[in-house]
């Protein structure tokens, strides 16, 4: 792990909430840092987090990013006497905790009831179209896309539903479209009990049509081919039915 990434994490036994946000940087950390968004890449399958992620409650959570929102705001130059802006900061907080990053708490995962597969059917099942909106973790803006999963059943199922919750769920988190496609997978391998799965992930990241490169028509594909997906026979037939 380079030395910009360590600088960003809070290594240290002190509270968040006295960390000071002031990290000098060197040109060369900013530079990295510029680099690094623009090449969308990301360090590690598991979102990186730290071991005390979850010591805050919610209710915390919200109170402190209310302030820390309050104070970017204020460094804008925004007038925050102003009625229009003087809830932002809590609604922001909200939605950031109990909305677009509910997903980062394993408690929020949704729960996996298995179902038996009573016909028998072990034939592919594709569901897809599921419209997703995530955010980039390099910029904080939105992913927004669609992910179509498919698996073979191993002689269990899960309802429709759970499907696109597990899309949901990691979609919540700030995300590399790659990690993602992982989660996902990982996901759907461990509760069907299957190595047979297969998930394509097609999104816009306004990162790159809003701002940088200003690209408005490029869209991002990421797939993950597990077990009998590999054969090249029922890849065709997974493209087909979801016709990309
Ligand atoms: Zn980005």
């Amino acid at each position: 792990m380079d030395t910009f990434i360590d600088h960003a994490i809070n290594t240290s036994n002190t509270p968040i909430d006295n960390y000071s946000v002031t990290v000098k940087k060197t040109a060369a950390q900013k530079q990295h840092a510029e680099d690094m968004g623009d090449h969308h890449a990301g360090t590690a399958a598991d979102t990186p987090m730290r071991p005390d992620a979850f010591v805050l409650t919610d209710a915390e959570k919200i109170e402190q990013i209310e302030g820390h929102f309050r104070k970017i705001m204020d460094v804008l130059g925004l007038d925050l006497t102003d009625d229009s802006l003087s809830g932002t900061p809590y609604r922001v907080a909200k939605m950031y905790v109990e909305e677009i990053f509910s997903g980062l708490n394993p408690a929020n995962k949704p729960a996996m009831k298995l179902f038996d597969n009573k016909y028998q059917y072990n034939q592919m099942l594709v569901e897809k179209n599921i419209t997703f909106y995530s955010n980039c973790e390099h910029h904080f803006v939105p992913i927004i896309g669609k992910a179509h999963v498919a698996y073979i059943s191993s002689g269990k199922v899960i309802g429709l539903s759970k499907l696109n919750r597990i899309v949901q769920h990691f979609a919540k988190r700030p995300q590399v479209q790659e990690r993602l496609t992982m989660q996902i997978a990982e996901e759907l391998k461990a509760a069907l009990n299957t190595e047979d799965v297969a998930v394509l992930i097609d999104a816009h990241h306004l990162c790159v049509s809003s701002r940088g490169v200003e690209d408005t028509n490029s869209s991002t594909v990421t797939s993950y081919y597990g077990g009998q997906f590999q054969n090249e026979n029922t890849r065709q037939e997974f493209l087909k039915y979801i016709e990309l």
